[in-house]
């Protein structure tokens, strides 16, 4: 069976097709509507136009930046608002006459590298979206672990723990919170910190070559993102302890990580020993709506 994902982001929508085996064998984007019927109709015609190009129907499985509320079964938390306060699954459910599954994003980024990306055969694994913001999600045998109130892995709005008095009281995150653990790790937390020292840097990628240049303040600036990036995840690895944790988003192409971070976790984990792998994904970007596809796991047929 042919299995359909759908990536729904704040500008576009993508579909791929994956064969059972992973092989892509479709791909389309088109920009998202910022309207809820406008929405369905894209991603139900994307579907369409791939079953009749590949000449066979699929399973689909849609990602979301946000969630369905297992309460009232609507979706809550996108920042693509106008999806939210809708039953997307089982609206597209019904335009195309079959079960479609939704899952949060980073849920799908968990499940894709843990079925066939660098986690591929862990038990379970927690996927970090190290972007705008912070996403978590946890995959376990490949299996989304979406959780009783819908808000499994959504970890980075925890308060940054062993916070200095310095970091207390620090950052105000979106969603109502102080030192939420995003503020601080996500690529924008890391390029706020670099400019509150009086400079102007718009991205991570900057600090970096900066870092690589031997600039002093860069030099500080990432020693406490990754410090920070370590007690983070220490407090998940306390809790979890999962068989691999795999980085995402802008962020996870910048190579030091891997390189420091494993010899920082064991400062903070309980018994000071951690072998947990720190991985960078496999599929960049495509990880999400591979994910999605996913959602359908390959033992399903
Ligand atoms: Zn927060």
């Amino acid at each position: 069976m042919v299995r359909f994902g759908v990536d729904l982001g704040g500008t576009k929508i993508e579909l791929i097709a994956l064969e059972r085996d992973g092989k892509e064998v479709f791909r389309k984007r088109l920009p998202t509507p910022r309207e809820y019927q406008a929405t369905l109709n894209t991603i139900t015609g994307l579907v369409h136009e791939a079953e009749s190009v590949l000449g066979v129907m699929g399973s689909v499985g849609v990602g979301i930046p946000g969630v369905i509320s297992p309460f009232t079964g609507l979706v809550k938390n996108a920042n693509s608002t106008w999806i939210n306060g809708q039953p997307l699954d089982r609206d597209l459910s019904e335009l195309l006459n079959r079960e479609v599954r939704v899952a949060n994003d980073a849920n799908c980024f968990a499940v894709s590298e843990a079925t066939d990306g660098v986690a591929a055969g862990k038990g379970l694994v927690f996927g970090v979206i190290l972007g705008t913001g912070c996403g978590g999600g946890i995959a376990i045998n490949g299996r989304v672990h979406g959780g009783g109130n819908g808000i499994g892995g959504e970890w980075g709005h925890n308060p940054l723990p062993w916070m200095t008095k310095d970091e207390h009281q620090s950052t105000q995150c979106f969603c109502g919170n102080h030192d939420c653990i995003e503020t601080y790790i996500s690529g924008t937390g890391f390029v706020r910190d670099y400019n509150l020292h009086g400079k102007k840097v718009t991205s991570g990628v900057e600090i970096m070559s900066r870092y690589h240049d031997g600039e002093p303040l860069a030099q500080e600036v990432f020693t406490r993102y990754l410090d920070r990036l370590a007690r983070a995840l220490a407090h998940l690895i306390n809790v979890l302890d999962p068989d691999a944790i795999v980085l995402g988003g802008g962020m996870s192409n910048v190579d030091e990580i891997y390189k420091q971070l494993p010899e920082l976790l064991p400062h903070y984990v309980l018994g000071r020993e951690c072998k947990t792998p720190v991985l960078k994904n496999e599929f960049g970007c495509s990880s999400g709506v591979r994910g999605a596809a996913w959602l359908w796991a390959k033992s399903e047929g």
